[in-house]
């Protein structure tokens, strides 16, 4: 992994630094004991892109004397393996001797450094942090760690003069790769077209989605069927709120009632397939004073199957009495059955009463947002990086699989293709792993993700 070292005098925020690009998260914190107490060793994530960060604090209680040897010593074998130092200064404090001791003596090293002025919250922090110039080395990036301020910018920063990896870039894609690709790209639409999002309500019946639909479209505008002569499937009904139009298809559908040689399960299973074929957001409406059936399952799968985005609706929330418990053990239920729906957003209701009803269209619109994302092909093959050399694919028949590099075919939903040699033998948990990692780092939750795997020559 690349090493980046945080260096610098005592208290000019060097810690702070470190935890915020380190994360507790992702943090594998180790004090090194013994002879290192002076250095701090983690592991951060920094847009897709693991990197190994060494801190080189602990010298606070060093006597001023010996400040600028222990300063140097417990740096130097750190900055001899850096692929980048980032170099501290205090913008509050200004310029110190100290600073410009170790500033001379680092830019002897021969190693890229990022000039930091850290503490400087603000306006008046960022004119302040302008200071350090005079350090001859490069522009300081004004940050305030403690803030929060500037941090995003810090890391960006940090990937940008990181040592490219050696993935191939797309445009090295081989021609057989490019036109998988292309086909693959082709299969589904994945423009987002004009025009309204286009959202199902489906769920097994009386779980409340007529009463839901009545609740959203407001009491004055319920809807009582067409107009004479007209089928009903020919109603479109749009909902508006602030941020546009959305279109509720399949109003039909939910109206529907069974024939009298259809169950009433089997109903609810096969209007919602025609629901999921017209909608982009699937909205999964359960009463949440049953729990989970099998059946609502079943329509979860097939939303997923179809590759819909999907937002679990608990109605009835009104007539739930251990609310914490009842929303743990649904949740529960739907992310052990169904993989594909780790994270998926949870909106509890009353579609009765309209308790907790303005959650529903703002979660539909984010979890529109997610299936719709795109993923950075830099920052993919940064994180496949990682992921491939932290847990390399196993031994097939003796023989290690080569994973080469990743790429997001399509959104709606995420589908990303990896290359590689004898992917068809890459194993399912394997796979698990790719599709885990990215809806946690790409913070793609609910979505259905599609991994393709390809042979690439
Ligand atoms: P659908 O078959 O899914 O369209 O279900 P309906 O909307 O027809 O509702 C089924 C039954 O559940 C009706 O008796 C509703 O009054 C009742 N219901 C719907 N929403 C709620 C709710 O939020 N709380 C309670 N307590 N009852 C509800």
């Amino acid at each position: 992994l690349p090493v980046v070292v945080i260096a610098g005098r005592p208290n000019v925020g060097k810690s702070t630094i470190f935890n915020r690009l380190v994360g507790r998260r992702q943090a594998l914190v180790a004090d090194t004991p013994g002879v290192t107490r002076d250095r701090k060793e983690g592991q951060a994530t920094v847009r897709g892109r693991a990197i190994r960060i060494i801190d080189t604090a602990g010298l606070e209680e060093a006597a001023p004397d010996t400040l600028y040897g222990r300063m140097r010593a417990s740096s130097e074998s750190a900055v001899a393996t850096a692929d980048l130092v980032l170099f501290c200064i205090d913008a509050r404090s200004g310029i110190t001797p100290a600073d410009e001791h170790f500033a001379n003596w680092l830019r002897r090293q021969g190693r890229p450094v990022l000039l930091i002025a850290n503490k400087a919250e603000g306006r008046q922090g960022a004119a302040a942090a302008m200071e350090a110039f005079s350090l001859g080395l490069g522009a300081p990036l004004a940050i305030s760690a403690e803030h929060g301020e500037g941090v995003a910018d810090l890391m960006a920063e940090i990937v940008d003069r990181l040592p490219p990896t050696d993935l191939p870039p797309v445009h090295k894609l081989t021609r057989r790769d490019r036109r998988v690709l292309a086909e693959s790209a082709e299969e589904e639409e994945d423009v987002r077209p004009p025009g309204p999002l286009r959202l199902a309500i489906v769920g097994r019946p009386n779980a409340g989605k007529s009463t839901l639909l009545n609740r959203l479209l407001g009491e004055e505008r319920m809807i009582t069927g067409p107009e004479p002569g007209l089928t009903r499937d020919s109603i479109a009904v749009m909902l508006n709120d602030d941020e546009g139009p959305i279109q509720l298809v399949d109003t039909a559908g939910l109206r529907r009632k069974a024939r009298i040689d259809e169950t009433l399960e089997k109903m609810s299973v096969s209007a919602s397939i025609e629901a999921l074929k017209m909608a982009e957001v699937v909205i999964l409406v359960l009463d949440a004073t049953l729990g989970v059936h099998e059946q609502d399952l079943q329509i979860a799968r097939l939303i997923e199957r179809e590759g819909r985005c999907c937002v679990l609706a608990l109605n009835k929330w009104d007539a739930v009495e251990d609310r914490a418990e009842t929303r743990q053990a649904i949740r529960d239920r739907i992310e052990t059955s169904l993989a594909q729906m780790r994270g998926i957003p949870v909106v509890s209701f009353s579609a009765m009463t309209g308790a907790g009803i303005n959650k529903l269209l703002p979660t539909v619109r984010r979890a529109y947002e997610v299936w719709n994302r795109r993923v950075p092909t830099g920052a993919l093959n940064r994180w496949f990086e990682m992921m491939v050399s932290r847990h390399p694919p196993p031994l097939v028949d003796g023989r290690r699989l080569k994973l080469r590099y990743i790429t997001q075919a399509k959104a709606r939903p995420p589908t990303f293709i990896v290359f590689g040699t004898r992917t068809d033998q890459l194993p399912e948990d394997y796979q698990r792993y790719l599709v885990n990692g990215l809806r946690e780092t790409f913070d793609l939750p609910g979505t259905p993700i599609r991994l393709l795997l390809r042979a690439s020559s």
